[in-house]
C-alpha cells in the first residue's frame, strides 16, 4: 500500500562509498526523530552532513590529486576499489547482508535514479510504507522488526 511516506530516496542520500543513507540507522533515527538514549546517533546523510564521506578523507583527495568535484562516487576513481572500500565492502556483506560495490556498480549499470527506485522498492516496510533500516532490518516508523525484504 501506497503511503505518503513511501517518498522517493534523494540522490544526495548516496554516499561516495555506495552507502544508502537513507537506510541507514542514524539517518533514519534522525528523520523519525527516534528519543536520542543511549547510543542513538542523529545524521543528515554523508553528504548533506559535511560533504565528506568518512571514505573520502583528505587522504583520499592527496594522494589521487583529486578534488572533490572530480569523484562522485568511489567507482570514478582510479584505485576502485581501494583496500579501504574492499574492507567497509566486506564488513556489510557480512554484518548487514548489503555491498556497498554491488551498489555502485548498480549506480554505474543502472544511472542513479533506477538504483535508488530498487533501493526504496527493497527497503520499503510492507506494513507502513516507512523504509526499513539496512542495519537493523527493523521500521524506524512502525517500529516492525525483521521485516523482509523484497
Ligand atoms: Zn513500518
Amino acid at each position: 500500500m501506497a503511503t505518503a511516506l513511501n517518498k522517493a530516496i534523494h540522490p544526495e542520500l548516496v554516499a561516495p562509498c555506495g552507502i544508502n543513507c537513507a537506510v541507514c540507522r542514524r539517518y533514519l533515527s534522525f528523520i523519525n526523530k527516534i528519543p536520542r538514549t543511549k547510543g542513538v546517533i542523529y545524521c543528515q546523510g554523508c553528504r548533506p552532513q559535511d560533504k565528506r564521506c568518512s571514505l573520502m578523507r583528505p587522504a583520499c583527495r592527496r594522494t589521487l590529486k583529486l578534488t572533490e568535484s572530480e569523484i562522485d562516487y568511489c567507482c570514478d576513481c582510479n584505485s576502485y576499489p581501494c583496500e579501504k572500500l574492499s574492507g567497509l565492502d566486506k564488513r556489510y556483506r557480512e554484518k548487514y547482508g548489503a555491498s556497498v560495490i554491488e551498489n555502485l556498480e548498480e549506480i554505474r549499470a543502472l544511472g542513479l535514479a533506477e538504483f535508488l527506485a530498487a533501493q526504496t522498492k527493497k527497503y520499503t516496510c510492507p506494513q507502513c510504507g516507512g523504509l526499513i533500516c539496512v542495519h537493523d532490518n527493523r521500521c524506524y516508523h512502525c517500529g516492525r522488526c525483521g521485516a523482509e525484504r523484497h
